[in-house]
């Protein structure tokens, strides 16, 4: 196979910062880039493919309905706009007419985060206009009863590690003021793994990115109830036809989602198993301090936290921006860096990877 680092002269990046967009997400399991070759060399009437995969996805998760979109963030935007028509067509081809005016989306104020696009503006992207309820530390079942009005359309639920956690309604909470006043709950699980515990749940409408815990390519699925993941499809008349996914994406992310159900994520037994070894060598490394912490948001993900001592030569900023200008550029999770704390997620980071991030430290540090 080609090398398109160099064909195109691209950065070779190793990904220890976890499942992010800018760096490409995820590594897609072979059997997925199978299903999208035969996806890009094959034809198919765009609407069985669409509404085929989403039955056997429904099926095989116990729900009503699913469709694979191109992204969660679609996801967001085409299931707001069709719980606001209602399955009415005319609302796919004019989503902001006037004519519709329940349109306000309940969404805790600790939750209406920044995940590379605010929430607010996937939600308005679909014709919802947000309503925040609650404070930015905290948000009961109450503050969200409080804002529900004639206009209100859906409420809307972030379950995230970019979200506030502490003295948040929990999602039963959520869909309990939900359904006492006749309203959709609308769940962004974009990036968490367990998609079941959400149908079990009885949650509407949940989103899920499929290039993150799925591992599949650029894609999104929505599944739940009927008539909401109908209305979701209804889109692609209207404002879904410009998150247009390709039929090799829909083959490929059901194929992934299929492997990914049958197999599961990797352990957090096996996780720790592999950041043993790579916490032992990072703490033979001059001025750092490692330690194993879990995922903030209760995930069974494991990480090396690094804290860069205050005698260091280079601070964690410095170390950061030093790891991301070698060659390979190695990205690291920098959100804690002004407090001296530089995490590694090693998902996506292999044996020979973590071997030359300690190398690399050795050098940066030395
Ligand atoms: C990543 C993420 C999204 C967006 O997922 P895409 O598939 O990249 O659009 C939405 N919400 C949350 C909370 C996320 O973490």
């Amino acid at each position: 196979m080609s090398d398109y680092y160099k064909t195109y002269d691209l950065k070779h990046v190793i990904n220890a910062s976890g499942k992010m967009t800018i760096l490409g997400v995820s590594k897609v399991p072979e059997v997925a880039i199978q299903a999208q070759q035969f996806g890009d060399t094959h034809f198919f009437e765009i609407k069985d493919l669409v509404d085929k995969t989403g039955a056997y996805i429904a099926k095989k998760l116990g729900t009503e309905g699913a469709v694979v979109v191109n992204s969660a963030s679609a996801g967001i935007a085409e299931a707001v706009a069709g719980i606001i028509g209602q399955g009415s067509k005319y609302h796919a081809y004019h989503p902001f007419s006037p004519r519709f005016t329940k349109r306000e989306i309940i969404l805790p104020k600790g939750q209406n985060v920044d995940y590379g696009t605010p929430e607010e503006v996937m939600i308005e992207l679909g014709g919802g206009q947000v309503v925040e309820a609650g404070y930015a530390n905290m948000c009961t079942p109450e503050h969200i009863e409080m804002m529900i009005t004639e206009q209100t359309a859906a409420i809307f639920y972030v379950k995230s590690h970019h979200a506030v956690q502490k003295s948040m309604l929990t999602i039963p909470e959520a869909l309990e003021v939900a359904h006492k006043h006749d309203l959709p709950l609308i769940l962004d699980a974009a990036a968490e793994e367990d998609l079941k515990k959400y149908v079990d749940l009885g949650v509407d409408v949940v989103l899920f990115s499929g290039a993150k815990a799925i591992e599949g390519p650029a894609s999104g699925l929505v599944f739940g109830k009927e008539p909401y993941i109908g209305w979701t499809k209804l889109q692609s008349l209207g404002i879904g036809r410009a998150m247009k996914i390709g039929k090799e994406n829909i083959l490929g992310f059901t194929t992934a989602l299929i492997h990914y159900l049958d197999n599961g994520p990797e352990s957090g037994d096996a996780m720790k198993a592999r950041l043993h070894p790579f916490v032992a060598a990072l703490n033979e490394v001059p001025h750092l301090n490692v330690k194993e912490v879990q995922d903030g948001a209760g995930r069974p993900i494991f990480r090396a936290a690094v804290t860069v001592e205050a005698t260091s030569p280079n601070n964690a900023k410095q170390v950061t921006a030093e790891l991301k200008a070698g060659d390979p550029a190695i990205y690291t999770r920098e959100y804690r860096a002004n407090e001296g704390i530089i995490e590694f997620d090693i998902r996506a980071v292999d044996q020979a990877e973590m071997d030359l991030i300690v190398t690399r430290l050795k050098e940066i540090l030395a």
